[in-house]
């Protein structure tokens, strides 16, 4: 089938030729029929199958056959999703398909000022796509009204609800009109996003399923190193040095702290790079994807809930530094290669604490991932000792002065408790605790000057090596 034999208006229709598609990807071509009918629709389908499309489309044809109404335009579709990023991206496929028309579409999320956001919207807009507390927020504040709403999709539902925001959506869902068509798509479809949709979609909605629940696209070729923690940062460096055919590399890490470190090790390698996680600002995240999409950097290093929204094609290689514990989150991941019929590789670090996580991945994806060539353990440095200094900085990465490692599976933006939670053994770590015991008072130098940081950090790791080859 070929876009132009869809019933898609002829401004639409040029559009889709300027976006360089030619034929509707099978979830288009599954959703587009119902859709236009105005049927409620169920999608099941992993992010880069073209899903966007699929419901921006023929939402955008429902609203041309309506014709434009007069005055001030209310808002008639909402598209709600769950991080900024994501809600950027499916603005500006509005935008593109609709060029031609004269629909309107503006995007609100949090993070930033509301002020431009509150401009946009009272010139009147036919779509809003959002992110729920901003869209609440601007509710509350009557610059909103989804009275007249005709069409609500709700996108990446799963991850939805793994961000917390299934109150936020029924808080939403009051606001909207009973007699509305109503589209829902997520990834995965365990039990309560089934009874979430159930709340949502009228009776009989139309169920259109692109891929197998939680099996990852075929087309990704997989492989698993594994490798004690402290050697990742080294093999990492290692592959993408040996690997120049590894040009667009997506590197997901557990924490923001781990993230950071990462992108450290690979800027002293001279591998560009840039991380991307809650604690970085909007501009700046919206910085680093730009710098990456136009291939200005080779590596994005990304949180799991950072990196939802990234929609960059031509991902060539997708690293797993840390393998997730939520294994449906590895589907997430690795989904980000091999986009619009390309071949796409997924490289998977396995530490001896996190084979139970493989396991659950494995299980869920019905796959074993095949170990890659271990000849590259060869060309890696030995392992480091640990001395009790380097004990000291790992204890603090993980725990204390830089940030905090949080515990598996928290949420990522709840930095504070764990800080609090992690902190006593912050305190066993600590270098100063250390020296306490065994130095004398604050060194100073020759001319009885206080040693600065550097200097005392050398007097340290002298004492801690002749110690230790006291021992
Ligand atoms: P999505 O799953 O909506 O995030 O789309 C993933 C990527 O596929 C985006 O970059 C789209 O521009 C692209 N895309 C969507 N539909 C088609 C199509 N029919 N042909 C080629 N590329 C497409």
């Amino acid at each position: 089938m070929k876009f132009s034999e869809l019933p898609l208006d002829e401004r639409l229709q040029r559009a889709i030729v300027d976006a360089g598609y030619t034929t509707p990807t099978p979830i288009q071509e599954k959703a587009i029929p119902p859709v236009l009918e105005r049927k409620d629709l169920m999608g099941i389908a992993q992010t880069g199958t073209g899903k966007t499309a699929a419901f921006a489309l023929p939402i955008l044809q429902n609203l041309l056959q309506g014709g434009d109404s007069k005055g001030q335009k209310p808002i008639r579709v909402l598209v709600l999703l769950p991080t900024r990023e994501l809600a950027i991206q499916v603005s500006d496929c509005f935008e593109k398909y609709q060029k031609y028309t004269r629909l309107t579409s503006a995007c609100v999320f949090g993070g930033v000022s509301d002020l431009p956001q509150k401009r946009a919207l009272s010139r009147g807009v036919d779509t809003l796509i959002a992110t729920p507390g901003r869209l609440l927020d601007l509710v509350n504040q009557r610059v909103v009204s989804l009275k007249k709403l005709e069409y609500f999709v709700l996108d990446e539902a799963d991850r939805m609800l793994d961000m917390g925001f299934i109150h936020d959506i029924k808080k939403v869902v009051a606001q909207l009109p009973q007699k509305r068509q109503n589209l829902f798509f997520s990834a995965t479809m365990p039990p309560e996003i089934t009874k979430l949709a159930s709340t949502i979609l009228r009776t009989d909605p139309v169920r259109v399923e692109v891929a197998p629940q939680s099996t990852p696209i075929e087309r990704i070729r997989q492989e698993l190193y594994r490798i004690d923690k402290r050697r990742k940062g080294a093999l990492l460096k290692e592959m993408l040095l040996e690997h120049p055919e590894m040009k667009k590399v997506l590197v997901f890490s557990r924490t923001k702290h781990g993230a950071d470190k990462i992108a450290c090790v690979l800027e002293k390698a001279k591998i560009t790079c840039a991380a991307i996680h809650g604690n970085k600002s909007q501009n700046r995240r919206q910085e680093a994807l730009g710098n990456f999409k136009t291939e200005q950097i080779r590596v994005l290093v990304a949180t799991d809930i950072a990196a939802r929204g990234i929609d960059v094609d031509n991902v060539s290689h997708v690293f797993n530094y840390d393998l997730p514990d939520v294994p449906e989150t590895f589907v997430h991941r690795i989904g980000r290669t091999a986009r619009a019929g390309r071949e796409g590789v997924a490289i998977s670090f396995c530490a001896p604490d996190e084979e139970q996580d493989l396991r659950a991945i494995e299980k869920l994806t019905r796959v074993q991932i095949p170990e890659g060539d271990k000849a590259i353990f060869e060309k890696l440095p030995p392992p480091q000792k640990e001395t009790p200094e380097s004990e000291a900085r790992n204890a603090r990465w993980r725990t204390g002065k830089f940030g905090g490692r949080k515990a598996r599976g928290s949420a990522e933006n709840k930095p504070q408790k764990e800080k609090s939670q992690a902190k006593p053994q912050a305190t066993q770590g600590k270098p100063q605790a250390a020296q306490k015991q065994n130095t004398a008072p604050t060194p100073k130098t020759h001319t009885g000057k206080r040693l600065g940081s550097r200097a005392r950090r050398r007097l340290r790791e002298e004492q801690a090596r002749k110690q230790q080859q006291g021992a």
